[in-house]
């Protein structure tokens, strides 16, 4: 019998202006904001690490890569990605699928959305999806004052 399991993982991180903004490994050099972090605040990729090893029952991003770990600070999220696809299948899981929705007003993902689901579905190789919402200008997403996502994943062992 096929053991599957789900994970869920979110992410949010505050917008300032004058930061690079990435999101899903990608640059978006037109944003006049962007996120906070020990990281380079990519909370698509951060968002799916946390459901890849929410899924696997390996913890979160925190416990697994420290944030006064010198090796992961400034580590950019596609880092991230490959290294915890890496953890998950070590764990004896394989990958279904991970699906991750970005909460924002900025920036626009849908020009970029094939680009994006490219660059994390081969860094975990498997396949990665990417939507966008917004909350109507509601709540610290939709004052800018920050960037938020959320995301689900599948492994499964036979
Ligand atoms: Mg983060």
């Amino acid at each position: 019998m096929i053991n599957i399991r789900t994970g869920v993982g979110t992410d949010v991180h505050v917008l300032t202006a004058g930061r690079p903004m990435v999101l899903a490994g990608l640059a978006f050099p037109d944003e006049p904001y962007g996120p906070v972090g020990h990281s380079d605040g990519d909370v698509v990729a951060h968002a799916a690490c946390d459901a890849l090893l929410s899924a696997a029952g390996l913890g979160d991003l925190g416990s697994n890569y420290g944030t006064s770990d010198p090796e992961w600070s400034g580590a950019s999220g596609v880092r991230f990605l490959t290294e915890t696809a890496r953890r998950v299948r070590a764990a004896g899981w394989e990958i279904g699928n991970v699906a991750v929705q970005v909460i924002g007003n900025r920036p626009r993902i849908g020009p970029r959305r094939a680009a994006a689901e490219l660059i994390m579905s081969e860094a975990i190789d498997a396949p990665v999806s990417l939507s966008a919402t917004t909350t109507d200008g509601l709540g610290l997403t939709g004052r800018g004052e920050g960037i938020a996502a959320i995301a689900t994943a599948l492994v499964q062992q036979d």
